[in-house]
């Protein structure tokens, strides 16, 4: 699904989330705010840098890390962390889990059932779940296609 991002949208979620933690609207915010839901790939720190600097010149990596930073505590970004490479920055809020692919190094977003709504998991007697997180691995449609296709290259 490729929904362009309203500007409304953007500035209205962000208005919110900074408002609650105490915060104000600025620039910086909305641009690196911005880029996150424009391009839902799970970006690092770096890339984000990259793309915001294209639109703002001026910025510096600095305050897109403490942008970064700010966007995690008002709940409007979680950070997606992977046991080798750099801390990924996710836009859904939705309940989701994440694919980390093998071969390109890709973050997908894996999404409950969309007929219910749920994860079916089934827990033990007696346990109760407030949070739960699943790792998925493997290879994502475009490098298993490519993997078909010829011997892969990739180291
Ligand atoms: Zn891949
Ligand atoms: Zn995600």
């Amino acid at each position: 699904m490729k929904k362009k991002v309203s500007v409304d949208f953007v500035d209205e979620r962000l208005n919110a989330g900074l408002a609650r933690a105490g915060l104000r609207f600025t620039p910086q915010r909305r641009q690196v705010y911005g880029t996150l839901l424009e391009k839902r790939d799970h970006p690092s720190a770096e890339e984000v840098f990259i793309r915001v600097k294209a639109q703002m010149p001026d910025i510096s990596m600095a305050t897109v890390y403490n942008t970064l930073d700010t966007l995690v505590k008002c709940g409007l970004v979680r950070q997606v962390n992977h046991e080798r490479g750099a801390t990924r920055y996710c836009s859904n809020m939705q309940e989701h889990h994440h694919f980390h692919c093998d071969v390109c190094g890709g973050v997908f977003d894996i999404e409950p059932d969309p007929r219910t709504g749920r994860w079916d998991i089934r827990l033990p007697k007696g346990f109760r779940m407030s949070h739960f997180e699943i790792l998925f691995r493997g290879t994502c449609p475009d490098c298993s296609a490519s993997n078909a296709a010829a011997s892969p290259s990739a180291a």
